[in-house]
């Protein structure tokens, strides 16, 4: 059965001490059931601690980002290798503030991509438009260029087991979320175009998770969604009494 999938994305914040203290919290995670994977993505400096801290729990965890060299002269990055040797299961690929802060574009979105699933390591695909693209109307083009362009070259035994993260960028940090139904929406538009990219199985496959202002009031609605497979959660994270209701929502909504 696909599970609904939380994961946590803490960007840039926590120190040493609140980033064990947050693993410790999601460790012991009463919602964590069958039905629900949890995650967590920590700073790069953190992730052996939190890794530490995680050991023997259900929780999972990855990075936030990473390199498609698998080694050598790339001051400040890291490689998928190095992620899994410190205990990552995922790797976040493509977020909105890669591409919108950094300057990531499709083709080196997809080179990550392509080398996290050589590697091993689950690839969570962010995808989403820019309330100006929204506006225009161009959220399925957008969606559709990141999703094919961030696919390409990726085997069909390979995209089943990446997650595809919808976050609209106008949702991400501002507290204005997607209606449940404009999500719902955008997700069926994205599992009709894996299915054309792929076939119909692998598309069932695929969780697409929603991202964008996911809190513990909004969650239930927004993963009750036929094709939401679960979230990816910024802000409401970093509180351990937020994230677990947003859990319990995800684990409610799948009965
Ligand atoms: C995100 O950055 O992936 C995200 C969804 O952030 P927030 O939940 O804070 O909107």
């Amino acid at each position: 059965m696909k599970k609904m999938f939380i994961c946590g994305n803490w960007k840039m914040n926590t120190d040493r001490r609140s980033a064990i203290a947050l693993a410790e919290a999601l460790k012991s995670s009463p919602s964590a059931s069958h039905a629900v994977e949890t995650g967590a993505c920590p700073p790069f400096v953190y992730l052996s601690e939190v890794a530490e801290m995680l050991s023997g729990s259900d929780v999972s965890m990855g990075g936030q980002n990473m390199y498609f060299e698998p080694e050598g002269a790339f001051t400040g990055e890291v490689s998928a290798a190095m992620l899994l040797d410190v205990g990552c299961r995922y790797v976040i690929l493509g977020h909105s503030e890669r591409r919108h802060v950094m300057g990531e574009g499709d083709d080196l979105v997809n080179r990550k991509v392509r080398a996290a699933c050589a590697a091993g390591l689950l690839p969570i695909l962010c995808v989403g438009e820019l309330l100006e693209e929204r506006e225009a109307g161009q959220t399925e083009a957008v969606v559709e260029r990141h999703i094919s362009r961030g696919l390409e070259g990726v085997s069909r035994e390979d995209a089943g087991e990446v997650v595809i993260a919808y976050e609209p960028v106008w949702a991400i940090g501002t507290g204005k979320t997607a209606t449940p139904g404009q999500a719902n929406e955008v997700h069926l538009f994205i599992r009709d175009l894996l299915g054309r990219i792929y076939d119909s199985d692998t598309a069932a496959k695929i969780r697409i998770q929603y991202g964008g202002s996911v809190k513990p009031d909004n969650a239930l609605e927004l993963m009750s969604q036929s094709e939401v497979d679960g979230a990816l959660v910024g802000g409401a994270s970093l509180k351990a009494d937020a994230f677990e209701g947003i859990i319990a929502a995800a684990a409610e909504a799948c009965g």
